[in-house]
């Protein structure tokens, strides 16, 4: 835009300065023309002065020579008659002269060479009074121009004659001839505008040729006239320049006073030759205006032509911005693409398979040097770099697939091995779509990366999830997953062992539930703790807390289960344990710690706990608790004398009839310590008491186990101490103890085999 501003003001200068050039040669032109002009008319008014020079010399001189002879015609009486042939000869010699006068002092007409003349008075002529007024002699007097007797417009020329006292006398005159004057003045105008004119002294002129508006007997000496300036000036001959009367046409004017030396006119005559400024110029102006059309066309084509230019130049630029936007964009574009390319983690390729089987890489980003180990330049020619580092095993399946790919333009798709240069094997992977040109080759548009990291970590994972599928199914959990549709699409060994579902068999949550849970409130009981769990688990990171449930396997067994598990997206992974044996198993271990490995009954461990519980009973319920407590006769003597073993084999009888003795459900019979035994009683008055230990004693008494070393009796007898209480705050189980301990003391000490209760031994 502003190249284009800048061509405009240089075209505006270089046409301002051709004006300038232009109008100074025409300027020179036109001073040139003037100045010709001047001298032409300078010259031509020299030519009328020439011309009329001899002719007033002449008329100057025949008056001159009549003034000489003036008195002698009039002192002789016939001179007037000679002077008027005289005055007819000359006036014939002087083709200038219109007529030739004598004038007597008052102006009338004595002589003259015209007839018609004589006797007519001019008195009241202006030049008369010059005349009268003292001229003299030798002055010719010139007079104003005037209408003359004989037609026209004349002039006068004229000698004064003097009297004999020196007054005026009369003048002589002579007329100039205007049909000569007409000559004098047509003879140098050489164009037809020119215009000459003879004009009196003082302003008023006399003739004029070529000046339309001429007319004789006009005032020319008027303000801002060219007379005027002339007369101002003061100077004999001037070429001036205004106009000819005030306000009237420019004119280009010689003006020449004709005023000889010789002669002693008393006013000069003035000749001038002039044109008007506009027709010295025509042929300049018209040049000038010829130029200046020329000029204003040259500019006008000119404009118009740096217009259409410029508006073929905006137009070519305006193509070659949008064409430089549009190869910036594109350039911008293909930087963009290279940039993705380049920071692929792979590479971008086409490839080219020609039909005569050679191949190259038109293009491959610059991840070729990641994926390959080689630069895009070395595959631009040919693809050979590329196969020499694809691994020998895969190269031939390769190529059978980007064959078939060619062959049915299906999608090129491939995992191979590529061997880098101190990186070793490569595993990758790719894939391009391929296009057939015109040409017949076949040009892949592909990605490639390099997969070796996946396919490590797929390795990884595969081996991984193998083990865990192997520890899955051989872990002693029972496991099963279950799907969103509530299908068990995994079943481990140890889950089909529990309940018998082979692993093909097809098997849903809700038939599962139903077989193992046939019961139905069980099943409800279970569903409600199954969906608190599973509120839990959904809470909780999808881990469920594992319960204790008892299920019905395909086999019929009722077992215990701990069943939790973990959720795994839509997913459910259960886990079962069986609890059963383990249950049982705990139970034996309970049992073993309150039985006495001897003899199979409560220990005393067993006797203690229930002791306390049924002291708190009884006191609950105010009822008496009775106890009973035995201890084998002379047993140290039966250990000596039969042994240990047949000892033990002793106190398990004794154990066995206490034990059996016992027929109430709350009664307990248990081995309080080495051949010691209690019998606690609930609810039993001493009377009871006393009557069952007896009962015991005698049943002892009744085994009929031989005891030789007995004083007491030839077989094996107990002796007892019998204690009973209503337990209240003021006793303890400690002194229900003391007191039977008390009275098994007593019995011992009464003689053994015997009850005692503390009132009366009982044998
Ligand atoms: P007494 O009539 O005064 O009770 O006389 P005794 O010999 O029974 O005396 P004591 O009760 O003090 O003796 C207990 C003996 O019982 C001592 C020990 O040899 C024997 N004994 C204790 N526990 C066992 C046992 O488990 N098996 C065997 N074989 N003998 C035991
Ligand atoms: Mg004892
Ligand atoms: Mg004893």
């Amino acid at each position: 835009m502003q190249r284009f501003r800048r061509e405009w003001w240089w075209l505006l200068l270089g046409a301002l300065l051709t004006a300038a050039l232009l109008a100074t040669g025409l300027w020179i032109e036109r001073a040139q023309i003037e100045a010709r002009e001047r001298r032409h008319l300078a010259q031509q008014a020299r030519m009328l002065h020439d011309n009329l020079v001899p002719q007033l010399v002449a008329i100057n001189h025949v008056l001159a020579s009549l003034q000489a002879d003036a008195p002698r015609w009039r002192e002789q009486g016939a001179g007037m008659a000679l002077l008027n042939q005289r005055l007819q000869l000359l006036f014939h010699a002087l083709p200038g002269v219109r007529s030739l006068n004598l004038l007597d002092a008052q102006g009338r007409v004595q002589a003259s060479s015209h007839d018609e003349l004589l006797g007519q008075g001019f008195g009241q002529r202006d030049y008369m009074q010059s005349a009268r007024s003292g001229l003299p002699p030798e002055t010719l007097l010139v007079s104003r121009p005037f209408e003359g007797a004989l037609g026209g417009w004349v002039l006068v020329l004229g000698r004064s004659l003097q009297a004999a006292d020196g007054g005026f006398d009369g003048l002589l005159t002579a007329s100039l001839n205007p049909e000569y004057l007409h000559v004098v003045l047509q003879s140098v105008r050489y164009a037809p505008d020119l215009f000459t004119s003879l004009t009196h002294g003082d302003g008023q002129r006399l003739m004029a040729l070529g000046d339309a508006n001429e007319r004789p007997g006009d005032k020319l000496a008027q303000d801002g006239s060219l007379f005027s300036s002339y007369l101002s000036s003061q100077r004999s001959e001037a070429v001036l320049r205004g106009p000819l009367r005030a306000g009237g046409a420019d004119y280009l004017v010689a003006i020449r006073a004709v005023q000889p030396a010789e002669l002693r006119m008393d006013r000069p005559l003035v000749v001038a030759a002039g044109r008007t400024t506009a027709a010295a110029w025509a042929q300049w102006a018209q040049r000038a205006h010829f130029l200046a059309l020329v000029y204003l066309l040259a500019c006008l084509a000119l404009g118009a032509g740096l217009l259409a230019l410029q508006r073929r130049q905006w137009r070519l630029w305006h193509a070659q911005e949008l064409l430089a936007r549009q190869q910036a964009l594109q350039r911008q574009q293909a930087d963009m693409l290279r940039r993705l390319a380049d920071n692929l983690p792979g590479l971008l390729f086409q490839y080219q398979l020609e039909p005569d089987g050679r191949s190259h890489f038109p293009y491959v980003s610059s991840g070729v040097a990641d994926v390959y180990g080689l630069t895009p330049e070395q595959l631009h020619g040919d693809a050979a770099p590329v196969r020499a580092r694809i691994h020998p095993d895969d190269l031939a399946p390769a190529r059978r697939k980007i064959e078939e790919s060619a062959r049915t333009l299906s999608d090129w798709k491939a995992e191979y091995r590529a061997i880098l240069p101190g990186r070793g094997e490569r595993w990758l992977s790719g894939q391009a779509r391929p296009q057939r040109l015109d040409s017949g080759a076949v040009l892949w548009y592909g990605y490639i990366h390099d997969i070796t990291e996946a396919k490590r970590q797929a390795m990884e994972l595969a081996d991984k999830e193998r083990m865990l599928r192997h520890l899955m199914e051989q872990m002693p959990i029972g496991l099963c997953l279950v799907d969103a549709a509530g299908n068990l699409v995994f079943r481990n060994q140890r889950f089909a062992d529990y309940f018998g579902y082979a692993a093909s068999e097809p098997l849903t949550l809700a038939r599962w539930w139903q077989e193992v849970y046939p019961d139905a409130d069980y099943r409800a009981s279970v569903l409600s703790i199954w969906n608190q769990a599973m509120a839990h688990a959904n809470a909780h990171g999808g881990t469920m807390p594992s319960h204790e449930y008892r299920v019905l396997t395909r086999y019929g067994t009722q077992r215990i289960m701990a069943i939790g598990g973990i959720a795994m997206g839509a997913d459910f992974m259960a886990s079962f344990i069986d609890l059963t044996e383990q249950k049982a198993h705990n139970e034996l271990l309970q049992r073993l710690a309150f039985v006495d490995g001897v003899t199979g009954i409560a220990n005393r461990r067993r006797f203690d706990e229930a002791l306390l519980l049924e002291w708190r009973a009884c006191q609950r319920k105010g009822a008496p608790l009775a106890l009973l407590m035995f201890d084998i006769d002379h047993f140290k003597a039966y250990n000596d004398l039969y042994g240990h073993q047949r000892g033990d084999a002793c106190i398990r009888a004794v154990a066995g009839v206490l034990s059996a003795g016992l027929g109430r459900a709350h009664d307990l019979a248990a081995r309080y310590g080495g051949e010691e035994f209690v019998c606690l009683l609930p609810d039993c008055a001493l009377p009871d008491a006393l009557a069952k230990a007896q009962e015991l004693c005698q049943a002892v008494h009744a085994l009929g186990l031989a005891h030789q070393g007995s004083p007491a009796a030839p077989v094996v007898t107990l002796s007892a101490g019998v204690a009973c209480m209503v337990p209240d705050e003021h006793n303890s189980p400690e002194m229900l103890l003391a007191r039977a301990d008390a009275n098994l003391y007593r019995a011992k000490f009464a003689g053994r085999d015997r009850v005692d209760s503390g009132f009366a031994s009982l044998s």
